[in-house]
């Protein structure tokens, strides 16, 4: 909800009220849309800070409860306008001028300037909302279901440009449709902040009965014949009246048996009633602020938590540098793949001195970060102890055979040297090693590793399977 004042029973009814009963049934993440206030109350913040405390108040009062989900304020989470920055990169301008609020609001709100960017940006903003925490479902009612599937629609373009290998970063949200019945306002509107004629989930008894006395209602004179759907007084009755007095003055009202003052006298009783209790929470809260004050900071570590983790996800997928990432990516630079073996190698008089020549550049690059230190001929041992061995292979017929000692290692690294003497190198870490050693050919006491170009670079030629390697190329994560 916006924190643009005080919530109003219209607000209640419409979603709060459900909310209360979702969080018993789900992991829900509930928050004040600060950011979202500023989209079209950006010239004037001055009660910004206090409303959006006071729909704090609101929703814990409501019965929101902490232990149960997640509240907090949007700015509190940063990740939120994060999201947004990378969604509106992919998203196209005519999906966002598109959306049928952007052009009707412009036409509610003529004294206002709305052509700005975040106003025109806020549907984004929202999925931003929405997919940081994954979520399966969105409660929403019936006329918010083009923004879920704006969302949707956000979530499909960002996976199919960034999923890795098919999978999935934002799964796509459905519409948890609620019941939100509509209330009339008690001058017959509907009920909205901007046509002052609300009842606020905060009124005091004296101001709520006030406010039900002096409603429009559906009988003009004490002889006409009503219906309590069409009056502000029998909505409240609906939502807030036991069935036996909603049946008592849904037939005085249709058979002009009962008056209207009567009927109204009833509806206080009903709703102050039902707001007695939401009050009080209200007022013992509003005097613990140091409670308050936690209770936001723990939501916002909670949602900060879900939504990091998202965002982990996400900048991955992206491909956006990670500071752990620094190291391998400077030591890719140099990856050998650039590297040329001498010329000298077409005089090499054995094996032993054919692989001196193809591996003194690559060891003395890869040094420079990660120490390796001689254990065996081809073999050496990282600074954690782990066994490295080191092969190099000439290309013959798109295909490079290395002959292995039939010892197993920790990492294998396999120098791939193609026709023009240019090398690549093959870190294998030890998962693939586990997953492989024991389908690689057997010959004479050795281990034959076959590479073998494919349409997808380089692949390991395997009885059943051809796994591609082209990941493992300067990729020296293993080394470590
Ligand atoms: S009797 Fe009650 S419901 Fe009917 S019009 Fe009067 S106030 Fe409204």
């Amino acid at each position: 909800m916006r924190p643009t004042g005080r919530l109003h029973l219209g607000n209640y009814v419409g979603a709060l009220q459900n909310w209360v009963k979702l969080q018993d049934s789900y992991e829900c993440f509930f928050f004040v849309a600060d950011w979202h206030a500023l989209t079209t109350d950006f010239d004037e913040t001055s009660r910004l800070a206090d409303n959006t405390l006071e729909v704090v108040l609101d929703y814990l009062a409501a019965g929101l409860d902490p232990e149960k989900c997640t509240i907090f304020v949007q700015s509190h989470v940063l990740q939120h306008a994060e999201l947004h920055v990378l969604f509106s990169m992919i998203t196209p301008l005519s999906w966002l001028e598109r959306v049928p609020s952007y052009k009707e609001q412009q036409q509610n709100l003529p004294n206002k300037d709305l052509h700005m960017y975040g106003f025109l940006g806020y549907p984004l903003l929202q999925a931003a909302d929405i997919l940081i925490y994954r979520p399966r479902f969105v409660p929403v009612g019936e006329d918010q279901s083009a923004h879920v599937e704006l969302t949707r629609e956000v979530a499909r373009r960002f996976n199919g440009f960034y999923g890795l290998k098919g999978k999935t970063i934002f799964p796509e949200p459905e519409a948890l449709l609620t019941p939100s019945p509509k209330l009339l306002g008690t001058d017959k509107r509907k009920m909205s902040k901007s046509y002052g004629n609300t009842i606020l989930l905060s009124d005091d008894a004296g101001t709520v009965e006030e406010k039900i006395k002096n409603s429009v209602t559906d009988r003009p004179k004490l002889i006409d014949r009503g219906s309590p759907d069409r009056c502000p007084v029998g909505n409240l009755h609906q939502i807030f009246s036991d069935r036996e007095r909603l049946a008592h003055i849904t037939e005085g009202c249709t058979q002009a048996s009962i008056t209207c003052v009567e009927c109204k006298a009833l509806a206080v009783e009903s709703v102050n009633a039902h707001l007695t209790p939401i009050r009080e929470r209200r007022h013992a809260l509003a005097q613990n602020p140091g409670k308050l004050r936690q209770t936001i900071q723990h939501g916002a570590q909670k949602a900060i938590a879900a939504a990091e983790e998202t965002m982990t996800a996400a900048r991955h997928a992206i491909g956006l540098l990670r500071l752990g990432a620094v190291e391998d990516l400077a030591a890719k630079e140099e990856s050998i793949s650039v590297l040329r073996v001498p010329a000298s190698i077409a005089d090499a008089k054995n094996d032993d001195e054919r692989w001196e020549l193809q591996t003194a550049e690559w060891l003395d690059r890869v040094n420079k970060t990660y120490p390796l230190k001689k254990d065996r001929p081809r073999t050496f041992i990282t600074r954690r102890g782990r066994k490295v061995g080191l092969y190099a292979a000439e290309e013959k017929n798109g295909a490079w055979k290395f002959q292995l000692e039939d010892r197993p290692v920790n990492v294998l690294v396999l120098l791939a040297q193609d026709e023009d003497r240019y090398l690549r190198d093959y870190v294998l870490p030890p998962k693939v090693i586990q997953d492989h050693w024991k389908k690689f050919a057997r010959n004479n006491g050795s281990v034959e590793v076959v590479l073998k170009r494919a349409a997808n670079g380089v692949s390991l030629a395997l009885p059943e399977d051809e796994p591609s390697i082209q990941q493992y190329a300067g990729d020296y994560s293993a080394l470590q």
